[in-house]
């Protein structure tokens, strides 16, 4: 875990350049995204996880981390489908159980940590149909899950609505982000997103 602004933390994982963010109040702490690293949940108790999307690399280790809340965005569905896209990209199978959304947003939610304020949005379909973007405002940080990635080309799978990506990103960086953590890679600057190439549809 590397501590990138006061109270929050971020943890980079070698397996497929995986970005996790840890946000920590007063004796509550949110982590966003659970990954897939089970061994995590032996460091890290948290009250809540926010899913920034339902790709399996970003949801499978929630169980882990259960009981907590578990918040993402309404149109934020976990199912037997996320397994045949991992399956896709690992031989072994899944050893584990799916847990879906407990609690779930359409446009904006407040969260309030340990004391500190969480917001979290979603601005319209881009990456997938659900993205969320968590912001913390009081250390200009937002979690924009793969809306942003660093170190390889943001990626537009069938889920994604390329043709408003840029909308979307105009408005993560109307928030005035001071730190930028993105689902893959490391954390960016506002710039870095402006000038971010938007995928193509694939
Ligand atoms: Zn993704």
């Amino acid at each position: 875990m590397i501590e990138i602004a006061d109270g929050i933390f971020v943890r980079r994982h070698a397996e497929l350049d995986l970005t996790l963010g840890l946000v920590t109040g007063a004796g509550e702490s949110l982590l966003v995204d659970s990954g897939m690293d089970f061994a995590l949940a032996r460091e890290v108790r948290p009250s809540r996880i926010v899913l920034t999307h339902n790709h399996f690399d970003h949801v499978l280790a929630t169980e882990a981390f259960l009981p907590c809340e578990v918040w993402a965005h309404e149109g934020c569905v976990v199912d037997e489908s996320l397994l045949e896209d991992r399956a896709k990209h690992y031989d072994e199978p899944f050893e584990g159980t799916l847990v879906a959304p407990t609690h779930t947003f359409r446009d904006t939610v407040t969260l309030d940590v340990g004391g500190r304020r969480v917001d979290l949005h979603h601005f319209g379909p881009a990456h997938t149909s659900h993205d969320v973007v968590v912001h913390v405002p009081d250390a200009g940080v937002v979690f924009a899950g793969d809306l942003v990635e660093q170190g390889a080309p943001a990626q537009a799978g069938p889920d994604a609505t390329p043709s408003n990506w840029r909308h979307v990103l105009d408005l993560l960086l109307e928030l005035e982000p001071r730190i930028v953590v993105p689902g893959h890679g490391d954390p960016v600057d506002a710039r870095f997103v402006r000038e971010m190439a938007i995928p193509e549809a694939t």
